[in-house]
């Protein structure tokens, strides 16, 4: 089974302020997926497709402040709040869907509101079998970061990234991929330094000099928040890749296993 996750910085202008999908990318990639799946026995193999929210997500979970304690006076607003980026979410999630249905794949979209929860931010509660089941009938399994009831804080963000972390710890993988807009992890921020060097194993924190948050609308740790969450995957002995999304045909060949620039993040050991 393989896991792959799409950033949120690569399937939406994820610095807008409104929803926008990147169309450019969005089509590519269905379109590398699809490629791919021609030579792919989904029904036997499994690959499950992790997106981030970007642009459909951040600013309203901002806005409302999803994942903040609260006060019972504020249920009403928060209540709301939660609602509208669930939906906005979830249209997203739907558009993807569509796509690869245009392209004759079997896919379902799983809302994470309706399957996980959370107590404090991290999932206390994941409906597996249900993800388990649509593997094993064929289909293109999405989920998707999105808001979850909390049993702390009554409601929470979860991301992508915490999605894909809880999958990797509690079914098999042969294949963990993270595609961005960057070539993977660098030593700081390639966005602000042009002198960054991409660190093509990473097997701890302390190999790398800075981290600045992706842009400051994200919610949910941005670069740092992702490799907080591989590297405890790495110490429990699995495996993950960080790769270009940008790059044409680096997903297709990384899903098809073939060795392409980007980081592995795998344990000290
Ligand atoms: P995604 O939306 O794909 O999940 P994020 O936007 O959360 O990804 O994280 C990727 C971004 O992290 C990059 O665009 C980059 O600006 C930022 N970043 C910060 N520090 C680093 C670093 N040391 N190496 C790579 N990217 C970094």
């Amino acid at each position: 089974m393989i896991i792959l996750k799409l950033g949120g910085s690569i399937l939406t202008k994820k610095d807008s302020l409104k929803p926008e999908i990147n169309f450019k990318n969005l089509n590519r990639i269905v379109i590398e997926i699809t490629d791919f799946l021609k030579g792919y026995d989904l029904k036997n193999n499994g690959l499950i497709i992790i997106h981030g929210a970007g642009s459909f997500g951040h600013p309203y979970a901002k806005k409302y402040e999803i994942g903040k304690p609260f006060l019972d006076s504020e249920y009403p607003k928060k209540r709301i709040g939660f609602s509208i980026t669930h939906n906005s979410v979830n249209e997203f999630s739907g558009v993807i869907s569509k796509c690869f249905i245009e392209n004759n794949v079997p896919v379902i979209s799983i809302p994470p509101s309706s399957i996980i929860k959370t107590s404090d931010k991290r999932v206390s509660y994941f409906n597996l079998d249900l993800i388990k089941d649509y593997v094993s009938q064929g289909f293109l399994t999405i989920l998707y970061g999105d808001v979850v009831l909390d049993d702390k804080l009554k409601m929470a963000v979860i991301s992508g990234d915490q999605i894909l972390s809880y999958l990797a710890k509690n079914l098999k993988f042969e294949k963990i991929i993270l595609a961005t807009d960057v070539d993977g992890v660098f030593n700081k921020n390639p966005k602000l330094y042009d002198d960054a060097e991409l660190v093509e194993v990473l097997k701890s924190l302390e190999e790398l000099d800075s981290f600045d948050s992706t842009t400051n609308i994200d919610v949910t740790g941005g670069m740092l928040g992702k490799i907080q969450e591989l590297i405890e995957l790495a110490e429990l002995g699995v495996e993950s890749m960080i790769i270009n999304a940008q790059t044409p045909n680096l997903i297709k060949n990384a899903l098809k296993g073939i060795e392409v620039k980007g980081t592995l993040i795998k344990s000290k050991l």
